[in-house]
């Protein structure tokens, strides 16, 4: 077998990693190769702790822990937004951990989407979360516009990519507002962010991204290119936690603007406790949020964030794709067309995210073949085994691991032992 191809070949890849040493921050169970991080990150020693502290801090301090707990609740929110803004390349008081996804994409769209004659549609794409298309169109419903008509979806070429010339050819004088995401969630794809921006703007559109597979993966430069707005969630590659507080970035010059949908934590905070009626929002993205931090969800974000200020975006972005360059030759070499498997993710580094796209017609019994072999897969119907390889904890090893693991299942058909049907979570 060439050298390149060798499991010797993987350790030494994994002795020359300069990463490795984050690997012990996490959580990793015996036996278990873990490559769901874009669906839930693992646990880290960090995140952990930042919990317990909050914990302890409201057993200890009740009340008072608003004001005097190590890191005071009340500004917890604006302190993380300023702790994230370097993951996007935004100022520190663009950024705010709040709410969840959902319901911040919910507050931007009802923030900035103003239908004036013409001007009255939303543009989106047809390959995006559901959760995303569901939430546009309500947006849509609730000032009384027909999403049939006013939602535009731009149509992918092939199933998996959408071709950005596609979605400027849609942006037309119809066009109010453009909601795309950063990484699509099944190919992997990432946008031209920059491009895309600068598109819509030249033609008096405003323009916001789901960051929720590209935040803690793939480093952003929202203020330099003045990208409207973005959202995201904290529990896939920021490991955060299963449903952890989401985040959101609004570009300064926004800042002032009053939120679609207002609550007194979005109220500037020297005066939050006057409580009178006027809503004066915060002069910063902190104006976002609507109602009291979620503490228990948002403190491990806390530990986390400090993970990824010592590693550093770019360093880790470097390593993700040297680790998918290396899964993509591994598939290339080792599993051969004949197997059935062909790569759903775009193959250059400025085009692709933190996870590779597997296709195979049966992938449903791939992923639980690889389940029972301890390796954790996601599946994404119909036929998507999708494999995230995370720069924090994941090692060059677990990647051949993992290739030789699929061969095998395969090659001796193994999946032939398990049930066909996705499971309800999937
Ligand atoms: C994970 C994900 C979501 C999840 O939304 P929640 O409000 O956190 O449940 C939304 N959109 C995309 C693109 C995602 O990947």
């Amino acid at each position: 077998m060439r050298e390149e191809l060798t499991l010797e070949y993987a350790k030494q890849l994994d002795a020359g990693d300069e990463l490795k040493a984050f690997r012990e921050r996490f959580y990793l169970q015996p036996g278990t190769i873990y490559l769901d991080g874009n669906s839930l990150g693992l646990m880290s020693k960090d995140a952990e702790q930042a919990a317990l502290q909050v914990l302890n801090d409201w057993k200890t301090l009740g009340i008072e822990g608003w004001m005097d707990a190590e890191q005071p609740w009340f500004y917890l929110a604006e302190e993380l937004g300023r702790m994230q803004a370097e993951l996007v390349g935004a100022k520190p008081e663009e950024v705010v951990v709040t709410g969840s996804t959902t319901i911040n994409l919910h507050n931007l769209v009802a923030t900035f989407f103003a239908p004036q004659g013409r001007r009255n549609k939303i543009l989106a794409d047809e390959l995006n979360f559901p959760s995303d298309i569901y939430a546009l169109q309500s947006q849509l419903l609730l000032k009384g516009l027909d999403p049939a008509e006013h939602l535009v979806q731009v149509k992918s070429r092939d199933g998996r990519m959408i071709d950005e010339a596609d979605i400027i050819a849609a942006m037309t004088d119809e066009i109010a507002l453009v909601v795309l995401p950063a990484v699509l969630y099944r190919s992997g794809q990432l946008l031209d962010i920059e491009k895309l921006t600068a598109a819509a703007h030249e033609r008096g559109i405003l323009i916001g991204f789901d960051c929720c597979h590209s935040i803690g993966a793939v480093p952003h430069q929202f203020s330099r290119h003045v990208v409207d707005f973005a959202f995201w969630c904290n529990y896939k590659y920021v490991n955060g936690g299963p449903g952890s507080a989401a985040g959101l970035y609004v570009n300064e010059r926004h800042f002032g603007k009053r939120p679609g949908l207002t609550g007194w934590f979005g109220y500037r905070k020297d005066k939050q406790f006057d409580m009178v009626h006027e809503f004066e929002g915060a002069p910063s993205a902190g104006a976002w949020q609507i109602g009291t931090t979620h503490l228990l969800s948002t403190a491990p974000i806390l530990g986390s964030l400090r993970i990824f200020h010592e590693a550093g975006i770019e360093r880790l972005r470097a390593k993700s794709l040297r680790q998918t360059e290396y899964f993509m030759q591994l598939v290339d070499e080792l599993l051969p067309a004949s197997l059935g498997f062909a790569l759903g993710n775009p193959r250059a580094a400025d085009r692709r995210g933190g996870h590779i796209s597997l296709e195979h017609p049966e992938a449903v019994r791939i992923c639980k073949a690889l389940k029972a072999r301890g390796i954790v897969p996601d599946f994404r119907a119909p036929n998507v085994v999708r494999l995230a390889p995370v720069a924090l904890y994941n090692t060059f090893e677990e990647i051949w691991q993992t290739v030789q693991a699929l061969k095998e299942i395969i090659e001796n058909k193994e999946y032939e032992k398990f049930e066909l049907g996705r499971n309800v979570v999937a």
